[in-house]
This record gives structure tokens, C-alpha cells and sequence, in this order.
């Protein structure tokens, strides 16, 4: 027997109760999920489940985050409109897309030059035109557009990378996944003061590894 196809509205009610049920509270993060749709992001065979809070595979053996996570990191990121922000890991390009509502302009960088020109695809489509998307190793940062108000790593290294946090703004805010292997990894908030850096330990995650190099197809 077919279910009754559920309504645009109704799904949407659904993503949002899903996020805030898992802790994303800020209002301006939850509107900002409320535009992006997620759809676009997903190619494939995992396209009809784009509305679920799950992660799911992309193209180039990466994944897209969960939508809950994504709304975590936005959140503790704490960006105002007025912030440079830099990603490292575009992937599918959903996470740089919410910053993009929230900041006044995103850098993000994948070391996947086909993921790269995918999320490109994805910005011009949805006309957001305040997202630059960049294939390099993102461990160095994007020294030419530094510093940046907040930085973003949706990829998981042992230890925040030096040129990272040399990049960050004195006031500025880095989001991260850390840890030594890919089942016991987590989530980090870094503020930078005059006085140094200061560390905040969010939750436990799991990610993809922050790997050297372009990926093989760039
Ligand atoms: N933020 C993404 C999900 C990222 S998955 C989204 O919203 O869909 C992690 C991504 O980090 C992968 O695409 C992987 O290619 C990328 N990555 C891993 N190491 C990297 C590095 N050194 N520099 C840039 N990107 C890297």
C-alpha cells in the first residue's frame, strides 16, 4: 500500500521540529535552515532523503552532515552579519550555503575539485552569491582573505591546523572537529583573545578525515 505523499509544509514542520528537538534553538540559525532547501545538495540515489536527520553519502566517498549538526556547528559558530567566514570542506556545499545566509560573505575550500564545481552548480542555482568555493588543501587556509571573523572545519584533524588559527581574527570564533581516529572524535569551539586561545568542548562526532593534498579527481 502507498503512504500519502506528505506536504511541502508538513516536511518542512518536520526537518525544523527535528533540529530543535536536537538543540538548535538559535533563531536566526533555524530560519536560515528554513531557506536553504537541502534537496539540491543531495544527488542520487539518496535524494528522497534529503529531509531526514541523517548524514549521507555524496559524491568523492565523502558526506554530507547531518542536518542537526549542521544547525550545532552554525549555532556555536555565532555569526553576525557583518563576518568574513571560512569553511574547510565543502563537500556537497549545504553547510557553506546556511553560513551564507547568516555572514556577509563565505570562503569554503575542498581539496575535491568535482565537489567544488558541484556546490558551485548548487550557489548559482539558488542565487547565492556571497559564497566563494575554492579546491585546495584547506589545512593552509586561504592566507589572501585572512583573517576571518570565524572559521568552520567540517572535516576532522588531530589537532586544530596552526595556519588556521593563525587566521582567525583576534575576537573570532573557530568551530572543529577533533580527534585521533574516526570513531572517537570531538566537537571543539576555539576563541581567539589578546590574551590567547581559549578551548570549549561541545559533543562527541564523527566526521571524515581532514586529509593532505587535492583529492585524486583534482
Ligand atoms: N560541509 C560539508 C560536508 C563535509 S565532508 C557539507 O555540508 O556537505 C568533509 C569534506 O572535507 C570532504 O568533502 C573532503 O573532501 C573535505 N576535506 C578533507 N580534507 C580536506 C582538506 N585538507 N582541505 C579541504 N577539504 C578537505
Amino acid at each position: 500500500m502507498n503512504e500519502e505523499p506528505i506536504s511541502e509544509a508538513e516536511r518542512k514542520m518536520q526537518f525544523l521540529y527535528a533540529l530543535r528537538s536536537k538543540g538548535v534553538t538559535d533563531a536566526r540559525v533555524l530560519t536560515a535552515m528554513e531557506a536553504v532547501d537541502r534537496g539540491p545538495f543531495i544527488r542520487g540515489l539518496f535524494a528522497s532523503r534529503a529531509y531526514e536527520d541523517m548524514p549521507l553519502p555524496i559524491a568523492c566517498g565523502q558526506t554530507i552532515s547531518q542536518p542537526s549538526v549542521v544547525g550545532l556547528m552554525s549555532q556555536a559558530l555565532q555569526v553576525s552579519s557583518r563576518d568574513k567566514v571560512l569553511e574547510i570542506g565543502t563537500g556537497s556545499g549545504y553547510q557553506a550555503a546556511i553560513l551564507s545566509k547568516l555572514a556577509r560573505r563565505v570562503y569554503t575550500i575542498d581539496r575535491h575539485r568535482r565537489l567544488v564545481q558541484e556546490a558551485r552548480g548548487v550557489f548559482e542555482a539558488m542565487d547565492l552569491t556571497n559564497i566563494t568555493a575554492i579546491t585546495a588543501d584547506g589545512s593552509f587556509g586561504l592566507a589572501e582573505q585572512a583573517p576571518f571573523d570565524r572559521i568552520i572545519v567540517t572535516a576532522a584533524a588531530e589537532d586544530p591546523p596552526g595556519p588556521l588559527l593563525a587566521q582567525l581574527k583576534v575576537g573570532g570564533i573557530m568551530v572543529l572537529p577533533v580527534g585521533q581516529s574516526d570513531t572517537v572524535q570531538h566537537l571543539i569551539r576555539v576563541r581567539k583573545t589578546a590574551e590567547g586561545l581559549e578551548y570549549d568542548e561541545l559533543r562527541a562526532v564523527r566526521f571524515v578525515p581532514l586529509l593532505e593534498g587535492l583529492g585524486k579527481d583534482g
